[in-house]
């Protein structure tokens, strides 16, 4: 279910705007990604997450967490007890397992 997006390619400087120069391949200086998110919901949704949530349709009774697996962009654990399973990235997903089910394997 993913659609074909224009490709960006990094430039050499930070994506946040610092003007800051990074490495080959990377858009942003290392936790600056998390800052460029931040300042679009501030001027976007008065830095309320709760706002943006709302406003691309989610939130407690849409779970954006779980329309992540059904897009196929996230996964969830399959092995925890609890219902729903921890939700990520894959990577995210593997982290958590080699963490909380290792004894388990
Ligand atoms: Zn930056
Ligand atoms: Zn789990």
């Amino acid at each position: 279910m993913t659609e074909k997006k224009l490709r960006l390619i990094p430039t050499g400087t930070c994506w946040c705007g610092c003007e800051k120069e990074v490495g080959l391949g990377k858009f942003f200086a290392p936790g600056h990604d998390k800052v460029a998110e931040a300042a679009v919901i501030a001027i976007k949704y008065g830095s309320s997450v709760p706002e943006f949530l709302h406003a691309h349709g989610y939130g407690p009774h849409h779970s954006v967490s779980r329309a992540a697996v059904d897009a196929g962009v996230w996964e969830e654990c399959r092995e925890c007890s609890s219902e729903p399973g921890y939700r990520g990235t894959a990577e995210s997903v593997a982290n958590h397992k080699r963490k909380y089910h290792r004894a388990e394997q």
